[in-house]
């Protein structure tokens, strides 16, 4: 992604490993093994770091080294839950899961839409990109750590739909190249 913004680039050191435990992933999209939801990795260690992060392509996991939270990990660790882990009580890892799920999208929308701006120069366009960005960082702020997933799911498709209208009109390369027509 262009955007060089830090708040969306991952920063396992000050994140409990989200991604290792919260989403399923399979064998079929690079992850060596099925995993289900929830369940922690079997190549995750109890401090958090990955037991063959070294060796993650000759083990099967291309997908690990692929793999872009956007720095959702580190603010549902660190911003949402005060540095708490999962690891803490089923209750908050329930509660952080849930969050992580919603985040992930939110960061991944925000980068989209910071990148849609970096390749704007339209005033209009440019101000269309920044209403729905300060929208998803509202939802993206503490106090809205039970947004509904319902919510989620709107703004992702709102999001979607202003990209894709202002390609019609634009020379957004990479966004055209991420979302062909
Ligand atoms: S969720 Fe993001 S910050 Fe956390 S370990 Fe995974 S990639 Fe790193
Ligand atoms: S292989 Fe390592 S990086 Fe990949 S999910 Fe498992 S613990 Fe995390």
């Amino acid at each position: 992604m262009a955007t060089s913004d830090a708040r969306f680039k991952a920063d396992c050191a000050s994140c409990c490993a989200l991604c290792c435990v919260a989403p399923a992933f399979d064998a079929n999209q690079g992850f060596g093994y099925d995993k289900a939801a929830h369940i922690p990795c079997t190549n995750l260690l109890d401090t958090d770091r990955c037991a063959i992060h070294e060796n993650l392509a000759k083990c099967g996991f291309v997908g690990c080294m692929i793999y872009d939270c956007h720095g959702a990990g580190q603010w549902v660790t660190q911003v949402l839950f005060k540095g708490a882990s999962w690891r803490d009580s089923p209750q908050t890892a329930q509660a952080m899961f849930a969050a992580f799920a919603r985040q992930t999208v939110l960061h991944e929308l925000m980068v989209l839409l910071a990148t849609a701006l970096q390749y704007s120069a339209d005033p209009i366009q440019m101000q269309l990109l920044n209403v729905k960005l300060q929208e998803i960082q509202l939802l993206a702020l503490p106090d809205s750590k039970t947004i509904e997933v319902s919510a989620v799911e709107g703004v992702r498709q709102g999001t979607m739909l202003l990209l894709k209208s202002l390609q019609q009109t634009s020379s957004f390369t990479e966004l055209k190249s991420r979302y062909p027509a």
